[in-house]
């Protein structure tokens, strides 16, 4: 009796443990195909989570562009347009020894935007060079600001029309009388292979808001006064018919 209850105890005892062991194998796999299941899970998810956190991140930065930068980009094509510089090559205009357009640029946005501020009345008698004047090292400031070019090097740009002066100090210019004004809008832009930001956009005359053409401009990251703009490349505009 004890025997048997004995070996039955035994064996049962033998059963519940080999029956324990299967079940524990049994749920060992159990658990490792779970944990695999999981670790799959997780595994895509994670990807497709990193994916699109990574579209929204991208769609955000492309719509703070559009918003934001798209705008200063505008502010800057417009301080060209406004002079009437649609259409220029930094490579052509640099060429020369004297950079006429620049020179005309860093004047007038001056005479244009803050007349008050930097442009004076000249004060010499009878100035055959022109009745106003501006310190050299705003236009050199304005040339650094909008084109990224160290112009320290002053010269007069006598063969520009009307003709500028520069006297070791000032330039000496005349008042020209200004008709239109045109802005830009840019619309769209993006960031080329070698760094560049090509930015595509519209030229409107200020008055009645009239569309007169479209614009492709090269620009490029620079920095001013301890900000980080844009510098200007190109600007070329093809007027609408
Ligand atoms: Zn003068």
């Amino acid at each position: 009796m004890y025997n048997t209850v004995k070996r039955k105890s035994f064996f049962s005892t033998s059963f519940i443990v080999s029956s324990k062991a299967k079940r524990g194998v049994g749920m060992k796999r159990f658990f490792l195909k779970l944990a695999v299941v999981l670790v799959f899970v997780l595994f895509f998810t994670s990807i497709a989570f990193a994916a699109s956190s990574k579209a929204v991140l991208s769609s955000r930065s492309e719509k703070d562009f559009r918003s934001k930068q798209l705008r200063r980009m505008s502010v800057i094509l417009s301080n060209l347009s406004e002079l009437g510089f649609m259409n220029f090559d930094m490579r052509s205009v640099t060429k020369d020894v004297i950079p006429i357009e620049l020179i005309q640029f860093g004047i007038w946005h001056n005479y244009f935007n803050n007349p008050k501020r930097y442009v004076s009345k000249c004060k010499i008698k009878n100035c055959k060079w022109g009745s106003y004047r501006i310190r050299g090292k705003y236009v050199t400031r304005s040339i650094k600001k909008y084109f990224g070019v160290n112009y320290s090097r002053l010269a007069s740009a006598s063969k520009s029309v009307p003709p500028y002066h520069f006297d070791g100090k000032f330039y000496h210019f005349n008042n020209v009388h200004r008709e239109a004004v045109y802005f830009t809008r840019v619309n769209r832009a993006y960031k080329s292979r070698t760094g560049r930001i090509i930015a595509l956009g519209e030229v409107y005359n200020a008055d009645n808001r009239y569309r007169l053409g479209s614009f492709e401009s090269v620009l490029k990251p620079q920095r001013f006064g301890g900000k980080r703009t844009w510098a200007v490349i190109s600007m070329k505009t093809e007027y609408y018919k």
